[in-house]
């Protein structure tokens, strides 16, 4: 059971931790052990972290060809490993780099892809033989679609991050470091990067709050949205958006949640003006308490919401901002 480890700058990132939890569980039932992935330059001394959040083996390729993410390369290097190894399964994070990274594999390995899971289970077939399962939205998120790859080999699927579980860290936990010397075909290195320019527009990851007060087509404005931030403000919280205040260009891409967004699982999801569409709730359903907020007391968002307050926003949220700041403040 192989993950593709993803760093971006030497900084392990989140789903690659996720795809460690859930390949463990997976490779429990098949006997497998959990191998990691690990490219890029300078990054040898990242593998004992991997080790301590759940891979059994960390294949290190370290070399300067693999500092910045460039397909080919990555490409190249992944496909030598797995012509040696042979892995039955390989995962890798639904971000843009193993969006990009899995499919090109794929077809080089002649192998099949399943993208954009929400689930991964091994159960037995109708022979009794385990078989790997990948669940993923399919037509617009109207259904899930369970996906299985009978014959070629390794199966292959992305996973969206936020999705998956991270197991706790084991400091000290012993793994297998294994350093792997590709043999790079640099005639078809197409692409270079002859810089990077970073966004400095700040935007901070929603996926990682405890709190979140999520906006719908219901708050109208950035100025609606003013009193959302002013209730995530007193609560210690974060703003987030359904895809309709993006479309309409009122929040940025970042703060998505859905099925074409993130996917959050806070503390406190607080639903205003957003009327649950299956593709918003595949974001957000996980999260652990949900209070929704909408005038329409049909709204399919009260169908998962755990409370719900069927009203005006405009009116709602500052009076919930004032009463909580009066209540933190005795
Ligand atoms: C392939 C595909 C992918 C998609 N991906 C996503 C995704 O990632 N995320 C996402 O969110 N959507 C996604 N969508 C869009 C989704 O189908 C819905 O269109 C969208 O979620 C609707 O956003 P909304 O709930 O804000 O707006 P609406 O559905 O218009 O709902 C607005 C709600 O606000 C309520 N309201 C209005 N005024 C007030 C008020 N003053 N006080 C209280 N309540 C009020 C209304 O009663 C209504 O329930 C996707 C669609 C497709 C086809």
């Amino acid at each position: 059971m192989y993950i593709f480890a993803e760093q971006r700058g030497g900084v392990i990132q989140n789903v690659a931790y996720e795809l460690l939890g859930k390949a463990n569980d997976l490779a429990a039932v098949l006997g497998h052990k959990v191998v990691a992935l690990l490219l890029g330059e300078n990054i040898k001394d990242k593998a004992q972290d991997l080790v301590e959040m759940g891979a059994d083996e960390v294949i290190v390729v370290d070399r300067p060809e693999l500092k910045d993410y460039l397909t080919e390369q990555y490409t190249q290097a992944i496909y030598q490993i797995v012509q040696e190894r042979h892995p039955q399964i390989i995962l890798f994070g639904a971000t843009t780099i193993g969006r990009d990274l899995a499919p090109r594999l794929a077809c080089q390995l002649n192998s099949g892809l399943v993208a954009d899971c929400t689930k991964l289970t091994i159960e037995p077939d109708k022979d009794g033989k385990l078989e790997f399962y990948s669940t993923r939205p399919a037509f617009g998120g109207n259904l899930m679609a369970t996906i299985v790859c009978p014959t070629s080999r390794p199966q292959m699927s992305t996973v969206r991050p936020g999705v998956m579980q991270k197991r706790q860290r084991e400091v000290g936990r012993k793994g297998v470091i294994t350093a792997f010397e590709p043999k790079f075909d640099t005639s078809k290195f197409k692409v270079r990067i002859i810089e990077t320019k970073m966004n400095d527009k700040k935007v901070a990851d929603i996926s990682n709050a405890k709190i979140l007060i999520s906006g719908g087509r219901g708050v109208h404005d950035a100025e609606g949205f003013k009193k959302l931030q002013a209730l995530a403000d007193v609560m210690g919280g974060m703003v987030s958006s359904s895809r309709a205040m993006v479309d309409a260009g009122v929040m940025d891409h970042a703060y998505q949640v859905g099925q074409t967004g993130k996917t959050v699982r806070p503390n406190l999801y607080m639903a205003c003006g957003i009327s649950g569409a299956i593709q918003h709730l595949a974001g957000m359903e996980e999260s652990d308490f949900i209070v929704a907020i909408n005038k329409d007391k049909y709204a399919p968002i009260f169908s998962v919401a755990d409370l719900g307050i069927v009203g005006d926003l405009h009116k709602i949220v500052p009076m919930l901002t004032e009463r909580i700041k009066k209540e933190l403040e005795k």
